[in-house]
Order: structure tokens, then sequence, then C-alpha cells
């Protein structure tokens, strides 16, 4: 980037020049290609010459559309590390909801805050995260501060069984969503999700009256699905019914339902999500890490179903790396179905234009196409590990790495370069990460 003249980073005309620019998972290359940005929106993609404020020379590096996670968690990040080797139920009961339960705003900033770093540095330009049950107007806070875009799901259990200390009664949760909404509702990056946690935190009444709550405003509804085998027993034992066969019992189904998991879904299941046009979010270093099994996503994709992809919560992962996602939702779907299913390019597209589908803003990102966000990263191929460099997308899922994003933008903002993330002090945040991870275990009464 040394032939860049930074005028300024907000505001004005921004043209990147000198660039492989891949602007979708079914375009060519454009080698030597420039990119417009006017207003943080998307002037032009091409060969051609033009003026700008700012001039990013991307010196060769490949521009490809900002990655978007569709499943994570902000407040969990400081959580990283905490409970290992443990199946979802246990690990959940006796580590993230106490966890959960001793956040204060002090810790929620920090959490959100250090996920926005991880997220920006590694080529993530938008998200959609499942809150806890309180301080959800913090990270809407901190993370208008970030630049990045995203949808901020308030997450709501009013089942006692789950775990007493996260449980809200769910008119008063609906409440403080109508807070959220009038501070938050207008934004330009932020929207907010109604996030019902799973069928086993939420009663029935709680997710009826959420799902109503969200449709009234246009609001995705975010919850968790069919991750572990005892998880979908216990809803069974429970409801009489298969899990995603329930929810959509219970009106939790369409495209506006995103259902993380769905690891462990029967046939009917499946017709009925492809029915409805429910979306899935793909988590498969969570779904290892917590020995859930493979989400049958190639099947999915064959269904017309639209899968994105997320990392999930840190402590199940423990990164938030959208490269290393990509690599094992490639890698771990070959050993079981066969080796020619779900290519790089299909990879790309779930963490890039279905991510977009997912979050309804398809017409905002998911692509570098004109009229669009400038959500644009640059990821450098003169590193001895990319060389060769082949096609793009075998070159984005198998051989490039986090640490080759060398820029990223953000809504025509640049929110990383020169290895700094422009919107967050990272030196600070660090000390403060660190002071309130030690509280809130302390809080937690977890050593
Ligand atoms: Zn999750």
């Amino acid at each position: 980037m040394t032939d860049r003249r930074l005028v300024g980073f907000m505001g004005g005309d921004l043209l990147i020049r000198n660039a492989r620019v891949w602007p979708a998972s079914d375009q060519d290359v454009i080698d030597d290609g420039c990119v417009l940005v006017r207003n943080g929106r998307i002037a032009r993609v091409g060969r051609f010459k033009a003026r700008a404020d700012t001039i990013v020379d991307a010196e060769g590096a490949l521009v490809v559309p900002g990655f978007i996670q569709t499943h994570i968690h902000l407040c969990q990040t400081i959580f990283r590390g905490i409970a290992e080797d443990l199946p979802l139920l246990p690990w959940l009961k006796n580590y993230i909801w106490p966890m959960e339960a001793a956040h204060d705003v002090q810790s929620i900033r920090a959490s959100a805050l250090l996920s926005a770093a991880e997220l920006i540095r590694c080529g993530t330009t938008a998200f959609m995260s499942m809150e806890t049950v309180r301080h959800t107007h913090i990270a809407f806070e901190a993370m208008a501060e970030t630049g990045l875009m995203g949808v901020i799901g308030h997450c709501l259990m009013d089942e006692t069984g789950g775990y007493n200390p996260l449980c809200v009664d769910t008119d008063e949760a609906l409440d403080y969503c109508d807070v959220l909404l009038d501070h938050w509702g207008e934004h330009d990056r932020l929207k907010l999700a109604v996030a019902p946690r799973f069928a086993l935190s939420c009663t029935g009444k709680n997710m009826i009256k959420a799902s109503e709550y969200a449709r009234d405003r246009g609001l995705l509804l975010h919850t968790h699905a069919s991750e572990q085998i005892p998880e979908v027993e216990l809803v069974k034992e429970m409801t009489g019914k298969h899990n995603i066969d329930y929810l959509d019992s219970i009106g939790l189904s369409g495209p506006d339902v995103c259902l993380a998991h769905c690891v462990h879904t029967e046939q009917f299941e499946r017709d009925m999500m492809a029915e409805k046009d429910t979306r899935i979010l793909h988590c498969p270093s969570a779904n290892l890490k917590l020995g859930s099994g493979t989400a049958p996503v190639p099947e999915y994709l064959d269904m017309g179903l639209t899968v994105s992809m997320g990392a999930d919560g840190a402590p199940c992962n423990n990164r938030l790396d959208i490269f290393m996602e990509m690599r094992e939702a490639a890698l771990i779907q070959k050993p079981r179905i066969g080796v020619d299913r779900l290519s790089a390019k299909e990879v790309i597209r779930m963490a890039s234009e279905n991510g977009a589908r997912t979050l309804q803003w398809e017409k905002e990102m998911g692509t570098i196409e004109e009229g669009k966000r400038a959500n644009i990263v640059l990821l450098d191929q003169d590193s001895l590990h990319v060389a060769p460099s082949t096609d793009p997308a075998t070159n984005v899922v198998f051989t490039h790495v986090s640490s080759d994003v060398v820029m990223t933008i953000v809504n025509g903002q640049i929110l990383f370069e020169d290895g700094q993330v422009t919107t967050i002090d990272e030196d600070h945040l660090r000390e403060e990460v660190r002071m309130q991870r030690r509280k809130l275990q302390e809080r937690a009464g977890i050593g």
C-alpha cells in the first residue's frame, strides 16, 4: 500500500487501483482492476481511470467482497478458553451461562470491542450475533463505534429449567427491545434481531410472543436448533416433536428465521425448512469442538436452502476467523460425502452472498457491485504460502490465512490498514480485556 495518498478515511471518494478484483463468486477476476467508492457505496468496478480524494494502491492484492458471519456471540468473546473439552449442555450450564449472568456493562463493552477487532482483522465486515439477556444496548454502542455492520440479537430466556439467573419475563424482555428500537431502529449500519436462545431455555409461549413481536416490526428471529443429540432428545421429551418440527409448529420457520447449527435433522424437517425457506447458519469449528457432528451442508444446498456461516462464540471455537471456518466447512464434507462435494466457490458463496441474503441485506452487501455498500477486503497474494496463486476461490478457501488481510473497508471506511484497526485503541483494549475477564470470573465464581 506504499503509494497510498490518504486524505482521510471518512468522507470523499476512495479509489482502489492496481488490484485483482473478484466482484462475486460467479464472476471472473478483473486483473489490474479498480473499485471506486463514493459516499460509502461502490460507484464503479472494472478497468478505468478516475480521480479520488483517497487512492489505495492495492499492489496486486486480491480484492474480494467483505465476509459475513451470521452466527457469533459478541458477549462471549471475553470467555475465550474458559471451558474446554465439554459437550454442549454442561458447557452452557456450568460455564457460559454463569459467565453471561455475571456480565456488567464494562465487561460487555470489552467483549464486543474484542470481537470487533478480531472480525475486522480477519476480513469480516458484517455479522449477526446473539447477545445475552441484559446490556444489549452496550453491544449496540460499542459496535456503532467500530464501523462494522451487523444484526444484534437480544437474547430471550424464560424457562426456569434452563438457568434461573438468566430467566427474564418475556414482556419485560420485549419492552427492552422497544427501548433498543427507539435508540437503534433507524441506524444506518446496525439492526436488532429477536433471539430466543433455543427450545430448552424458552417456553413455547416465549417463542410465540418473540416471533409475533419480530414479525410485527420486520425483525429477524435468531435461535439455535438441533446442535447435539441430547438437546434434540430433550426437546422431543418436552414437546413430543423433533426440534425443527417443534419450532415450525410454534411459528419459527420462514425466511426471517435463522437457525444456528441444524446438525441433527430428520429428512421431513429438511423438507420443511426448504419449503418455508428457513435459513441455516453453519458453524463448522464449533460443531467439531463441542463434538456435535457435521451438518449435512451439501444436502441442504442441493435442496435450495440458504446456508451461511459463522464462528459461533469464541469459547467453543476459539477464534472468530472466517478463513478457518471456510477451510473447515469444505474439508469436513469431503470424507463424509465425497471429495467432489462442497466446492470452494460454494463455500465462498455461503460466507458472502448467502450471508447477505440471510441478514436481508442482499441489496447492500455480499458482492462488489455498483450501488452496494463498499464492504471490501484486500488480500496480499505475495506471500510464499500463496505462491503460485491459482483461481481466487481455491486461494481464498484453502490457501489464504486471515493474516493475509491487508485492508478491511466497511461502508467506505477503512477499518484496518498498516496492521492496525483504525477505530479501536487495541493497546487499551488488551489491558481492559485482561481486567474485565478477571473481574468477570470473580463475579461468576469460576476460577
Ligand atoms: Zn451460538
